[in-house]
This record gives C-alpha cells, sequence and structure tokens, in this order.
C-alpha cells in the first residue's frame, strides 16, 4: 500500500487563516456524521462539559471544544465491537448497545442546557436556532440486533436515525471491506435489514462495508446511502476506502461520502497500539490512574511511532479530490473524531476552521461550504425520512 498524495494548490499551503475565513466558518451549521465521544461519557472523574485535550487524556471532543471549533453537533455513535455470531454473542451485544444509547442520553439530557437530542432533520436548525449542540444517534456494527431485525425499530424508538450493517469484521448482515468475503456482499438477513431501515425511514451508513455490500445496498436501498466515515482509495488504497467509479455511483444515486481523517496513511497498529487500542476502547471502564496510565503510554508511543503518518495536508488533499470526484451536493465531514481520528495539524475538533478556511482559499463558496458542513446530510436524512412507512417521530 503506497499514499499518493495529489499536488497542493498552488498557493493554499500557507495561505492564513483570515478574520473572514472565522467568521464563515461560524455561520455555516456544521455537524460531523461519526463521532465516538460517547466512550469516554461514562470514564470516572471526566464530564463532557468539561475542557479536554488530546495531550492530557485523549479526548478530542467535549462541550467547550465544539465551541472553539464552530461544530454544532452531529451524529454520536452507539459503536459495538464485533464478537461472536452466536446467541450468547448476540445478547452481549444487544445489551451493550442498548447500554451504549442510554449512555448518550443521559450524558445530553445532564447537559440540556447546552445540546438537546435531535430527531427529525428540522430539530437541526431548531435546536441551533436556539443556540444549543444538535444531538444525533447512529449505530456503527448492527451486530447488536441479532437475527432480530424488530430490534432495529427499537432503536429507532430511542432516537437513533442512522445505521451501517457491519464494522471491522463480517457479521450476520455483510461483509466487511476489512475481512475475506462469507457473503459476497450482504447476506439475505442483510437484504432484509436494508428493507427495514427503509421502512423506518433511517438512513443506511456504507462506510466499512465491503465493495459488493456497498453495491447492493446502493441497488437495494430505495433512499441514498451515506458513508460516516469513509475516503477515497485514489489516494490511499485501502479497502476502507472507495474508489471514485463508487463515489460517482454514490452521487449519482443522490447519496454522500463524509470524509475521514482515518486511511489516508498506513495505520501503524504494532502490538503495542493495538494493546493500547484495545485499553482505549474500554477507557470509561477505566480508574483515572488507569486512565491517565493509558495517555501516558499512548503519548509516549505518538513519540516513536504514531497511529498515523498523514498530516493536516494529506487529509485535504484527499478531501480535494474527494469533493472533485463527487461534486460538492455529496460531501460531508465524519473525520471519526475519538474513534482513532485525528492527524498532526488536525489534532481535534478545535481545528476545523482551518478546514474551512482551506476550501474557501480553494474556491469554494459560502454556499457550497453550507452544502457540506450540513446540507447534504440533512438533505439525506429528510429523504429517508420521507421515505418511512411507518408512524415515528
Ligand atoms: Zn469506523
Amino acid at each position: 500500500m503506497t499514499a499518493a498524495v495529489l499536488p497542493l494548490l498552488a498557493g493554499c499551503a500557507t495561505a492564513p487563516r483570515t478574520a473572514a475565513d472565522a467568521g464563515l466558518h461560524t455561520r455555516l451549521l456544521t455537524l460531523d456524521t461519526h463521532l465516538d465521544t460517547p466512550l469516554h461519557f461514562t470514564r470516572a472523574g471526566w464530564s463532557f462539559a468539561d475542557r479536554h485535550s488530546v495531550a492530557t487524556d485523549l479526548a478530542q471532543l467535549d462541550i467547550p471544544r465544539m465551541a472553539d471549533g464552530n461544530l454544532d453537533g452531529g451524529f454520536f455513535v452507539i459503536y459495538t465491537g464485533q464478537g461472536p455470531l452466536t446467541a450468547e454473542g448476540y445478547a452481549n451485544a444487544r445489551a451493550f448497545g442498548l447500554r451504549r444509547s442510554d449512555e448518550i442520553d443521559a450524558t445530553i439530557v445532564r447537559h440540556a442546557d447546552r445540546i438537546l437530542p435531535a430527531r427529525i432533520t428540522a430539530d437541526a436548525t431548531r435546536i441551533t436556532a436556539a443556540g444549543k449542540l444538535v444531538a444525533f444517534k447512529s449505530i456503527e456494527n448492527s451486530y447488536p440486533l441479532g437475527e432480530d431485525l424488530g430490534l432495529l425499530a427499537e432503536f429507532h424508538r430511542r432516537g437513533v436515525r442512522m445505521a451501517g450493517p457491519v464494522h471491522s469484521a463480517n457479521n450476520q448482515f455483510a461483509d466487511s471491506a476489512t475481512d475475506k468475503p462469507r457473503w459476497n456482499g450482504l447476506s439475505p438477513l442483510g437484504v432484509r435489514w436494508v428493507a427495514e431501515m427503509n421502512r423506518l425511514g433511517m438512513l443506511i451508513d456504507a462506510s466499512h462495508a465491503s465493495d459488493a455490500a456497498f453495491d447492493q445496498m446502493l441497488a437495494r436501498s430505495k433512499t441514498p446511502l451515506i458513508l460516516s466515515h469513509s475516503g477515497s482509495r485514489t489516494l490511499f488504497d485501502h479497502p476502507r476506502n472507495l474508489d471514485d467509479a463508487r463515489i460517482r455511483k454514490l452521487a449519482a444515486a443522490g447519496g454522500a461520502i463524509c470524509v475521514t481523517s482515518v486511511y489516508l496513511s498506513p495505520m501503524q497498529l504494532g502490538p503495542e497500539r493495538a494493546a493500547l487500542f484495545a485499553k482505549f476502547e474500554e477507557i470509561g471502564t477505566l480508574s483515572p490512574a488507569e486512565q491517565a496510565d493509558l495517555n501516558r503510554r499512548w503519548r509516549a508511543l505518538d513519540a516513536t511511532d504514531r497511529l498515523w503518518t498523514a498530516e493536516f495536508e494529506t487529509f485535504m488533499a484527499a478531501l480535494l479530490h474527494v469533493i472533485k470526484v463527487a461534486g460538492v451536493d455529496h460531501v460531508c465531514f465524519g473525520a471519526d473524531w475519538d474513534g482513532g481520528g485525528g492527524l498532526s495539524g488536525l489534532e481535534d475538533i478545535a481545528a476545523l476552521p482551518k478546514v474551512t478556511a482551506r476550501l474557501r482559499a480553494a474556491g469554494y463558496s459560502e454556499a457550497d461550504l453550507a452544502k457540506m458542513w450540513s446540507g447534504n446530510v440533512l438533505r439525506l436524512l429528510g429523504k429517508a425520512e420521507a421515505a418511512r412507512q411507518v408512524d415515528a417521530r
């Protein structure tokens, strides 16, 4: 695998962030489609309302830094790691997924003076007009549903509006982009999952699905697909990224790709980082002393062996390429904050105004930026909602 970085647009690399750019970013309604921050919500001694830093406690997003980066909200993820496809595995995953959903709700309720839950497209503008942050919920990996598609309606009832079928290993619904084909796309249950997602009016997230599963979801879904955190295979050849032909097919069907900061370079996941990453995913259960130890070891490893060698400029090159291929009506943002994302120069959510400034310098208008920062995602959510065949709010 090699990373091929397009030449940067002349004059952009050193473009300063002007006051006008900062004002522009502030005016935009900005949403990120994949926030793994809920894994921090249960950390002992940690509050979503406090200002944290990557350097001291690994967290990339909190309420004060959402203000710094003018991020108005996004999709808070119910992520469940893949386990065995057994009755016991399903039961454990179901309990975990429902608990994580409750933890997100409890955190949002606790900070209701600053952030509110969103269930329909119109909530985003209503909540931001009230001066508060917007919290949608999504599912990464539908493994917790087991073989009971009725549970999808239960998650919908709890406010979940976007879901992806699969994560980094094949499951009961689909092949993963990072596993050997088992179903050659969707399983028979996965075909029914797509229909149920459409029936409930939920947005289908194809990030992490194999190429064949993507193709089949695109062909079967009655509403456009989103990729909540994916990138370009032309810029970096990795199965988690989409080739240009598929990006064009996605756009032609009305969908959108939310550009991520991961898989812009090889993932340096040696044994030491893998062990730390496993601990990181359980950070919500660690004592403050264990959290501090994890942070110390993570940062020490960063000094010699960063998870990603890609940096801000690599991200911008990928973003500009995806915009060129997909068009401004089919691009959005999902950097994978708190889920392995973040790069040198794009360390946390506070860096977002830099992205807007660079896109402005590259010639994109305020209207273009408004689409990419939230308009496209809300259009897709609206289409999913409009197609739903059940009464629900
Ligand atoms: Zn992911």
